[in-house]
């Protein structure tokens, strides 16, 4: 007989102690680390938090780092978790496929550009980059251009945690000097003007970057970058055109051209993609891709990229996870974009952009801010000095809302749910993390 029960739980404050003598958490010290708070529940666009909270309900600003774009505990989420759990939950994808994995692959195939016909689904966003990085030099090896081993990519970029995602992160934000002779050395050329940019300041982005190209064609493999917003390095949004002079760039050089849409795919932006507009060859997803729910990234490529990989030395891409196209994470994944493609996601994004907007305005005027600005569903406060994390989380919590500042970034990414009311909240305690960071 089955007994349907979890694994037993520790009391909290035990559970607590543990925690903090044991579990890494990201980019903290194990040895003293900051504080952590327990979230016993989490539903709609708030979190439940156990411990000194006691049961008290949070507004979600961070939708667990740009996930949870339905938020907690979707029913049509959780039925399709629960309904592919009743079958199987994984089986090996080498000589093996399954209706999740295929299923998948055919929204991913429907919903982006045309062009994008070839699906990997791999772990994770950092994963995915490695995938589709190894796949840009195998398509040069494919061309019969072996020595074209660089990347070309721009300044304030993040792509992600592991070293061949790092040597295309910016290098402050991928410490660079500390990882001198680990890292590939990429090609950076400057971070993309900001959205207000002059014509005249495009055009000489515009050329220094074909200087750049022309000056390193000939070890140049591709180009990546996070198209209309740099994310994790620095919440930087930036005009279309931009990505249209790199598609300039990489057709006259033949390079291949990625784009990261880990954090902005699945409508952040307020595009589906931003590839709908210029289309890349090579197109990473992740965060949104299962609502949040598990990890899971794809790496799609046009038909020229999947020959060009089959015509290199090995014929095949040389990357196959043990956990590749998980069912579980696959299945809700076409229920996340189910339910997207069914609700009114662009007018969502629009209502947060625009509360966004007029609720943070205001904040320009505070003392130590440097820059309020908003780009679909994401709402950002620059601070003129590093933001004093731990009291920024402390005095929006104290606010009713969870923050993760990073660097001198106050910055909300929204569950796409979130009510009026609870945008309301956000927007104060965004306020009050200024104020105290
Ligand atoms: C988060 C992120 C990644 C890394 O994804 P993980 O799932 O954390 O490995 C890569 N690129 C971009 C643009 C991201 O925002």
């Amino acid at each position: 007989m089955r007994v349907a029960r979890g694994p037993k739980l520790l009391p909290t404050p035990e559970l607590l102690a543990f925690d903090r003598e044991h579990l890494w958490h990201p980019y903290t010290s194990m040895t003293d680390p900051t504080p952590v708070r327990l979230v016993t529940g989490a539903e709609g666009a708030r979190l439940t938090l156990g411990g000194e909270y006691d049961g008290r309900e949070v507004v979600d600003g961070m939708s667990s780092w740009w996930a949870a774009i339905h938020g907690y505990r979707h029913p049509a989420l959780d039925a399709a978790l629960v309904d592919q759990a009743g079958r199987f939950s994984h089986v090996m994808f080498g000589g093996l496929t399954h209706a999740p994995a295929v299923d998948l692959g055919r929204r991913l195939v429907e919903i982006t550009p045309e062009p994008l016909q070839r699906v990997f689904l791999a772990d994770s966003g950092s994963v995915s980059v490695e995938v589709a990085l190894k796949m840009v030099l195998q398509v040069q090896r494919g061309r019969g251009r072996p020595d074209r081993r660089r990347m070309l990519t721009v300044l304030g970029g993040y792509h992600g945690d592991t070293f061949e995602a790092m040597s295309v992160t910016d290098p402050v934000g991928g410490m660079h000097s500390m990882w001198r002779g680990v890292l590939p050395e990429q090609v950076f050329a400057p971070k993309p003007p900001s959205l207000d940019a002059t014509p005249e300041e495009l055009s000489q982005w515009a050329t220094t970057l074909r200087h750049i190209a022309d000056q390193h064609h000939h070890e140049l493999a591709g180009i990546i970058v996070e198209p209309l917003l740099q994310g994790a390095g620095g919440m930087h949004p930036y005009p279309l055109e931009c990505l249209a002079v790199l598609r300039d760039i990489a057709d006259e050089h033949d390079l291949v051209l990625v784009f990261d849409e880990i954090a902005t795919g699945f409508g952040r932006t307020g595009h589906l993609f931003a590839s709908e507009v210029i289309t890349p060859d090579i197109l990473c997803l992740g965060k949104a891709l299962t609502g949040g729910y598990l990890t899971l990234a794809a790496v799609l490529t046009t038909d020229r990229v999947a020959h060009d990989i089959s015509a290199s030395e090995a014929g095949v891409v040389m990357h196959g996870p043990t956990f590749m196209g998980n069912p579980l994470a696959c299945a809700v994944a076409s229920a996340s974009i189910d339910l997207l493609l069914a609700g009114d996601w662009s007018a969502q994004v629009q209502r947060i952009g625009d509360r966004l907007s007029v609720g943070l305005a205001p904040l320009a005027a505070s003392p130590g801010v440097r820059d309020v600005r908003t780009i679909g569903a994401v709402g950002v406060v620059q601070l003129e000095r590093e933001v004093d994390v731990v009291a920024a989380t402390e005095a929006a919590l104290e606010a009713g809302v969870w923050l993760r500042p990073f660097r001198d970034l106050v910055y909300t990414m929204p569950p796409y749910v979130i009510s009026d009311d609870e945008l309301d909240v956000l927007v104060a305690g965004i306020g009050a993390a200024v104020a105290a960071g």
